[in-house]
């Protein structure tokens, strides 16, 4: 636990610790209040403040949990569950943990996917339930979101004590940091339900695609019209999100799934900052209609799929790579590689393929490029009056920095002198010949 989680210093790990779990939280109520009843204007926000002082403000403007707000959150909690354990799948097999376990799960994303978004359209069409109610009830819904998921967080906590799923389990000996970080590595309820599946995948990134729905019918509602803005940014997040579920079992192979724990960071990140933070463009856009007209609409919408496609096809390369064993083309010639070894938690030597060309040639983590460019993109509709509707693109900026450093510590202490030789032949970190 300890070994993965200590990159930054301790100090630095602890004061940023506290700080995301005190602030993360009314934040989102600040960005959702500013968005929708704020013009999406920070100065306006501030001014509400300054006027009414700082806690009375928060008491003001912080939504309660409505029972209509739960009611929605438990009929979509469920109706994905139930998805999730139902439909069919083919077994797919994760990564080797650190204790040597190796995770099985069913991959059934794209059928979840495809039954969440026809229900949900389908529902709407025929007059069974209006999805601009989640959008006029947005701020009661994250604030239930808010403590649904720290009472989640708890209980994962607690079974991680009490009932871990596998051996990739157990106590930093710190509770704040327990809390935080997590206890398990993969914890599932029975053998099938895979909890980090159900908060990552099914719950939070299927949000993320059935806000932005929700977001567009809203403004259709309003004005009888979607514009060439909130078109742009739907069908570019609609795309992305494709592209994840498509990708769905190569995502169970990344640091999210198989190196960091269930806690506050990973599972609260999903079910709430994934929902508000993510969707803040569009939820923006619903009251600001831009029409940007057919020629510049277009121009956005080509070159946001082109880096949504570069950036697949950076996470497809390598993982095709490591799936032939390196017996593979890479821009049509033979892959370049390093043949790394390592050794696990139980001391057991393996060895894992480096690529060393192709897309993971240009940097160590280029395809945070792509994944940055597309987030603009779909962003970029909203024009430039204000800065907050930005805010998901700075705050990725800051995580993929941060997380290519996690990332080159963990290999770095993960395969040695191999992770050193990788960085002599590719020695950017992300953006090629600069960083
Ligand atoms: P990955 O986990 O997919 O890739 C990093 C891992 O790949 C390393 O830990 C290492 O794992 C292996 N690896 C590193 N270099 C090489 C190489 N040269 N050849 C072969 N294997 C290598 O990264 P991420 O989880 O960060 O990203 C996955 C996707 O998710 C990306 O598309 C990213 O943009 C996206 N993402 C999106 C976020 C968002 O909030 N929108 C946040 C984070 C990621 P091993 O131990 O197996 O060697």
């Amino acid at each position: 636990m300890a070994e993965s989680k200590m990159v930054h210093s301790s100090l630095v790990t602890y004061a940023s610790v506290i700080s995301l779990l005190t602030l993360c939280p009314p934040f989102v109520i600040l960005l959702w209040y500013t968005m929708v009843h704020a013009d999406g204007s920070v100065a306006l926000t501030w001014d509400y403040f300054r006027r009414n002082g700082l806690l009375s403000a928060f008491v003001n403007i912080w939504p309660k949990p409505t029972a209509i707000a739960w009611k929605i959150i438990f009929c979509y909690a469920a109706f994905e569950a139930a998805l999730q354990l139902l439909l069919p799948g083919k077994r797919v097999e994760g990564p080797v943990s650190p204790k040597g376990n190796r995770p099985v799960y069913k991959a059934n994303g794209v059928a979840a996917y495809a039954v969440t978004l026809l229900t949900y359209v389908g529902i709407w069409w025929f007059g069974v339930f209006n999805p601009s109610i989640v959008y006029d009830h947005l701020g009661e819904i994250f604030s239930a979101l808010i403590f649904g998921s720290l009472i989640f967080c708890v209980f994962l906590n607690i079974k991680g004590h009490v009932a871990p799923s596998s051996t990739d389990s157990g106590s930093s000996g710190n509770l704040i940091i327990d809390f935080y970080w997590g206890m398990e590595l993969y914890p599932r309820i029975g053998k099938d339900f895979d909890l980090k599946v159900f908060t990552n995948c099914r719950f939070g990134m299927m949000s993320w695609a059935v806000l932005s729905i929700t977001y567009c019918i809203k403004q259709y509602e309003a004005n009888g019209r979607v514009a060439d803005s909130m078109l742009v940014n739907t069908i570019l997040t609609l795309v992305y999100v494709t592209k994840f579920f498509w990708w769905e079992d190569g995502y169970w192979n990344t640091m999210d799934i198989a190196h960091d724990r269930a806690g506050f960071y990973i599972c609260w990140g999903c079910l709430v900052w994934v929902p508000s933070v993510y969707t803040c463009p569009g939820m923006y856009l619903v009251n600001h209609p831009v029409n940007l007209g057919t020629q510049l609409a277009l121009y956005i919408l080509g070159a946001g799929i082109l880096c949504v496609l570069i950036n697949y096809d950076c996470d497809r390369q390598r993982q095709e790579f490591r799936r032939k064993n390196g017996k593979c083309l890479v821009w049509g010639s033979p892959p370049k590689k390093i043949v790394a070894s390592y050794t696990t938690a139980d001391g057991e030597t393996k060895t894992n393929l480096l690529l060393t060309s192709g897309w993971w040639g240009l940097s160590r983590h280029f395809h945070y490029v792509p994944e940055i460019l597309a987030a603009f993109f779909w962003t970029v509709p909203a024009l430039f009056n204000h800065v907050l509707p930005y805010f998901y693109v700075i705050f990725l900026t800051i995580l993929l920095f941060d997380r290519a450093t996690r990332d080159d510590d963990k290999c770095r202490s993960k395969y040695g002198k191999y992770w050193k030789l990788y960085c002599e032949k590719v020695p950017y970190k992300i953006i090629p010949g600069i960083y």
